[in-house]
């Protein structure tokens, strides 16, 4: 542990050593009468490199100066998640006792009674973990003692890296391996594509993107999974011969091939050894999981589009998964995440928060607080990178050295918010590309 974690153990327990025998617990007691008083979203959009929304939430107290901040980013929904705060759920815990986590997560999602779903939820994430971040300001401590304390020092994370060819990715995990990463996700674009999942789209691509979004339209990407399906394995057979061992590998399908292909390609890159094998299926094919399950050892990794602890829940209960890549600003925030994480442990099932750049660095902090307390921890995912807009709205972002992530030990999730800086980056619409087939098909199929 760190010397400040030792530290502040140790005034703790002469605090407690000091204190009359009868209550000990009196130094930590909460403020009285503690209430909610306002429940504000923030809609902002500091540039980076896609320009999507965060959808912030800050719950204030009764207690001057005690509120909190949340994360309720759903890139597509952001203005529906945001009346959903507003109007659905904000005004049943104004005046009710901030630190009832539990109770007021399981009051907010019954209380639309048609519950669920991605604007729900994402609405409940952001305050669930506003929430979290009032307690630990109360108890004085990061949110990560409060669910456990720290399990370890640092998080294992990796970077991704996408090339139009195979040269480019390999160039790109070189580069990846000298700034201390141990695991890295490798995508390559199919070259008869203009564009792909996570890799470059071509000058044509790009040109075509920025027309349509300068009509207010949504751009058109093509897609064509059967060259990819061929592809992906000689990716794999060609950085295994150009780094060797030097770093453990990664892929996202992205739910971009059919269930049989699916089960083709998890067998076809079963040798190449991966540190997983990510969203291979859609979340509705829990059929076919139980196929590739039952076919090869290829780890499989998902959750990232489950929206609650129930769905996907037979993916942990079959053990037809090894890692959960739920999304802490998605799924019902820090509660939910935690509650994930203990159902998985005697399965030995791992922890892969989801944390990409379009969901806001309250979220990663959220991620690496759950991940430093759970037991069975596999990897954290993390967006380094962000733009200078990023850093000038958020006060904090997990700290990146040498393959690991890690956050401080200030109270709560030790994250503010520049209100007057995001105030300079108003919401703007943004509409993902669609995705098609040569033939106008919407993909799937
Ligand atoms: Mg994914």
């Amino acid at each position: 542990m760190t010397p400040t974690t030792s530290r502040r153990t140790f005034l703790l327990s002469a605090a407690i050593a000091a204190a009359p025998l009868a209550c000990p617990r009196a130094e930590a007691k909460a403020p009285r009468n503690l209430k909610i008083t306002s429940v504000k979203v923030l809609l902002t959009n500091p540039p980076q490199s896609r320009n999507e929304n965060f959808v912030l939430v800050k719950i204030e107290t009764s207690e001057p100066g005690l509120y909190g901040w949340g994360d309720a980013t759903c890139t597509g929904s952001e203005l529906s998640v945001a009346k959903m705060i507003e109007e659905h759920l904000a005004p049943a815990i104004i005046g009710r006792d901030p630190m009832q986590t539990e109770n007021l997560w399981k009051t907010l999602y019954h209380l639309p009674y048609y519950r669920s779903g991605s604007v729900h939820m994402s609405a409940l994430s952001g305050i669930d973990m506003a929430l979290w971040d009032i307690k630990g300001k109360v108890a004085g401590l990061p949110v990560y003692e409060l669910l456990g304390g720290k399990v370890r020092d640092k998080l294992l994370t990796y970077r991704s890296t996408g090339g139009r060819d195979f040269k480019q990715v390999e160039d790109g995990v070189n580069k990846l391996i000298e700034l201390g990463y141990k695991v890295i996700k490798v995508q390559v674009a199919d070259p008869e594509l203009e564009a792909g999942y996570a890799v470059p789209s071509t000058a044509k691509q790009e040109a075509a993107e920025r027309e349509a979004y300068a009509k207010g339209g949504a751009p058109r990407q093509i897609w064509e999974p059967d060259n990819y399906v061929r592809l992906l394995p000689r990716l794999l057979e060609h950085l295994r011969k150009t780094i060797g061992d030097k770093a453990q590998l990664l892929h996202d399908v992205h739910e971009r091939i059919t269930p049989s292909q699916a089960i083709v390609l998890a067998k076809d890159v079963e040798p190449y050894k991966l540190f997983y094998f990510e969203d291979p299926l859609a979340p509705e094919n829990l059929d076919t999981f139980r196929i590739i399950r039952h076919q090869c050892s290829t780890p499989v990794a998902m959750g990232e589009v489950y929206t609650g602890l129930w769905e996907g829940k037979e993916l942990i209960t079959e053990h037809l998964i090894d890692y959960v890549r739920h999304d802490l600003a998605h799924v019902g925030g820090i509660s939910t995440g935690k509650k994930i994480a203990t159902l998985c442990e005697p399965y030995g099932i791992l922890t892969a928060w989801h944390g990409p750049g379009n969901i806001s660095p309250i979220t990663h902090m959220a991620n690496c607080h759950v991940s430093l307390s759970v037991p069975n921890f596999g990897i954290q995912e993390y967006a380094t990178g962000w733009g200078d807009a990023v850093l000038e709205v958020f006060s904090a972002t997990p700290k990146y050295a040498a393959g690991y992530v890690t956050v401080t030990d200030e109270p709560g999730l030790g994250i503010d918010v520049n209100e007057k800086a995001a105030a300079k980056y108003p919401y703007k619409r943004f509409l993902r590309p669609t995705i098609r087939r040569a033939d106008d098909t919407p993909w799937p199929y």
